[in-house]
Parts: structure tokens; sequence; C-alpha cells
């Protein structure tokens, strides 16, 4: 997908993620998504994502937000998941710091 595309795409869903399950969750999400600039033990790291998978399984708009950090590369939580650069890592956060 060229930058343009990519770009249109990630503009265009973005009218959809209001809708996300996450909406009202700001402050939490911001705090579960900071865990992994700090040095966290594990077991916290672990809870913050699993606290936003649980949100994330209730959402209806999980496979649009999964296209969505994967063209916008985006780095944090979602759809279940911590992605890097638009790539999905693993939810477990035992192989180390949360990726
Ligand atoms: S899948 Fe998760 S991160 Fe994405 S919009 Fe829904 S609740 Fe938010």
């Amino acid at each position: 997908m060229s930058e343009r595309n990519r770009d249109a795409v990630a503009s265009g869903m973005a009218i959809t993620l209001p809708d996300g399950a996450c909406k009202e969750l700001t402050v939490e999400w911001a705090r579960w998504e900071a865990t992994r600039h700090v040095p966290t033990p594990q077991p916290e790291r672990q809870a913050a994502v699993d606290a936003a998978a649980g949100v994330c399984e209730t959402c209806r708009v999980i496979d649009e937000c999964r296209e969505l950090a994967e063209v916008s590369r985006y780095t944090g939580l979602a759809a279940g998941l911590p992605y890097r650069n638009g790539r999905p890592g693993s939810r477990s956060t035992s192989g180390g710091r949360w990726r």
C-alpha cells in the first residue's frame, strides 16, 4: 500500500473508531500504555496488557482497529495486543519488556 493510500485508509477508519469500547477510557488507556516506557515489574506490565485486551474483547470495531493499527504503524495497545510500528506483538509480557 502506498503512503498516500495508507494515510487515506487510516483517516477513514479514524472516523469509525470513536465507537470503540475504549472511548471513555483515555486516562486508563494512557496509563496502561505508559507501562512500556518505564521500568515496570512484569506482573504489572501483564496486568496492563490484560486490562486493555479485556476491553478490546468487547469492542465492536476491533477488526477496523487492528487494520488501522497496522496501516498507521501504530505503537501502543490496540485491538487486544501491543503494537510496535504497526506490527502486533505477543499478549504475553513474560519474554521481557513489553514490545
Ligand atoms: S479494539 Fe480496543 S483499542 Fe481498538 S477501538 Fe476497540 S477498545 Fe479501543
